[in-house]
């Protein structure tokens, strides 16, 4: 039997293979602009100043009623009644001596230096009382305390959330510069493979990789074209990897970059521009391969489901935001308690599909029992990837790190 750690190739740890990958792709150029309403997961394109300053004037964090302190303790507490003060209209004159029933959001009214809550007030016939000594300044938000007109508040690169949308709308927004939508074409090669919901003969498999690349593209805001199967043979291969390159700004694909006598990838994509095939020292996940076609990048994961999944998740999504022009590409892992053991060590780092859970201080990480690299089955059973570090013994209760599902599909 052929493997992989019979040919030379350098062995690299996976971070020097991210940054080697990451060195290989380029922001993919063109912004456009697009409605607020469908920029949520879009990259921004370019730092956004505040248009505005916000709050725009002072005004009520309360129901209540406004008031200059002073007159308050003049008169014991107890003021006239000078109208009404209500948000969507322009500050009031408050007269001296008076206090003006004030809605949460209403301009201060000028002259006005507090807000007594309602609830600490008792309301009479045309005047209220209100407590004989409030506190200046009490309630009232200023002008320009969230923003500052012409003020930096999003910077270039920024994955756009619900909370980034809100910011920009608050600045004065109603669209935004993005980077265009990544076209990532997705090949997964195999003679055995057949789409799902099809019938299936004996000796073949339903394509499942392409359906994670998929959501897992989608789930970074690509637009994905495939996923599609390529027969194993070098024509077919070349022919659509070269018209994935024609349409696509990144190629991924699925399978056929081992050694063995039906992987074309490495031939075709060697053919059509450059490959490096590497050895990467993780489980699951070899082989990866990373190059070119024409000038579009390329990525080929490996076939084993789980080492796709696995190897997405820790070089193809750092590539792809890369790619998008975003910022922040490293996936956050956090502390948990290994609640397992393990008792062999591994030269190589290992990703073991496991399960998070609540549990004092830090997270108790919990593996599915078959950590095989076909084992689709453990993928939704965890929410998370545990990083075992190279040579690492495990004993129940040591503190690992963790790459939870909801920083990494996403
Ligand atoms: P390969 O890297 O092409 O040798 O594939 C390794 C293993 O992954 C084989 O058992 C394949 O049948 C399986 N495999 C490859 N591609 C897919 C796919 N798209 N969906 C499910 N399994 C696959
Ligand atoms: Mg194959």
């Amino acid at each position: 039997m052929t493997d992989c750690c019979s040919i030379k190739q350098a062995m690299h740890t996976p971070e020097e293979a991210l940054q080697r990958m990451l060195d290989a792709v380029a922001v993919s150029g063109s912004e456009e602009t697009v409605p607020l309403r469908d920029c949520r997961g879009r990259v921004l394109a370019r730092e956004l100043v505040s248009r505005v300053t916000a709050p725009p004037h002072d005004n009520s964090a309360m129901d209540g009623y406004a008031l200059r302190a002073a007159d308050a303790r003049a008169h014991a507490g107890v003021l006239p009644l000078s109208g009404v003060a209500a948000a969507g209209q322009p500050p009031v004159e408050l007269p001296a001596g008076t206090a003006m029933r004030i809605f949460t959001g209403a301009a201060i009214p000028h002259g006005a230096d507090t807000v007594v809550m309602q609830e600490r007030c008792k309301e009479g016939e045309r005047q209220v009382r209100v407590p004989e000594s409030p506190m200046a300044g009490d309630h009232i938000r200023l002008a320009g305390e969230d923003l500052a007109a012409g003020a930096p508040i999003l910077a270039a690169g920024t994955r756009l959330q619900p909370q980034h949308l809100a910011l920009a709308a608050t600045a004065g927004y109603g669209t935004l510069p993005v980077h265009r939508r990544l076209r990532v074409a997705v090949l997964v090669t195999g003679d055995e493979l057949v789409e799902p919901g099809t019938d299936i003969k004996p000796g073949q498999i339903y394509n499942s990789n392409g359906y994670a690349l998929l959501g897992l593209l989608q789930g970074l805001e690509c637009d994905v074209r495939g996923p599609a199967i390529v027969p194993d043979d070098l024509e077919a291969t070349r022919a659509m990897l070269q018209d994935a390159a024609d349409d696509a700004d990144f190629i991924i694909t699925s399978g056929g970059v081992s050694v063995g006598d039906a992987d074309f990838v490495k031939d075709a994509v060697e053919s059509l521009g450059t490959l490096d095939l590497w050895r990467i020292s993780i489980k699951p996940g070899k082989p990866v391969a990373v190059g070119r076609v024409g000038t579009t990048p390329f990525l080929g994961l490996p076939g084993n489901p789980v080492s796709m999944f696995v190897t997405f998740c820790l070089f193809g999504r750092p590539m792809i935001l890369k790619r998008q022009g975003a910022a922040d590409i490293h996936p956050r892992s956090v502390p948990v308690r290994a609640d397992f053991t393990l008792d062999k060590a591994d030269p190589r780092t290992r990703y073991l599909r496991a399960r998070l859970a609540a549990d004092g201080e830090h997270q108790r990480a919990s593996l599915y029992p078959d950590q095989g690299s076909g084992i689709m089955s453990s993928t939704t059973w965890a929410n998370a990837l545990v990083e075992i570090p190279p040579e690492t013994h495990v004993h129940g209760g040591d503190i690992l790190q963790a790459y939870a599902y909801h920083d990494l599909l996403s």
